[in-house]
């Protein structure tokens, strides 16, 4: 059996494999799952997302917000349907 590294979400803890992480279902940049991201992107108190309030040329969206790099991907995503 091949040695496979399990991860873990620091939310929901949830364990997830390096499959996972190709399939979009886990981002190991902030140790989260995607499950957790959409229930995040439906929460109206966070920005995660959000397309009118991501803004890559503000400093939060860029250079601060520990989501930065997923919150990119999933607007790209929401953009490519
Ligand atoms: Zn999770």
């Amino acid at each position: 059996m091949a040695m496979s590294k399990t991860l873990q979400c620091t939310l929901c803890e949830e364990k997830f494999d390096e499959k996972s992480i190709k399939e979009l279902k886990f981002f190991p940049h902030t140790m989260i799952c995607s499950t957790c991201y959409n229930e995040a992107e439906k929460d109206k108190s966070v920005c995660f997302a959000k397309k009118k309030q991501y803004d890559k040329k503000s400093l939060v969206c860029s250079k601060i917000c520990p989501d930065r790099k997923v919150c990119k991907l999933y607007i790209r995503m929401q953009h490519a349907n």
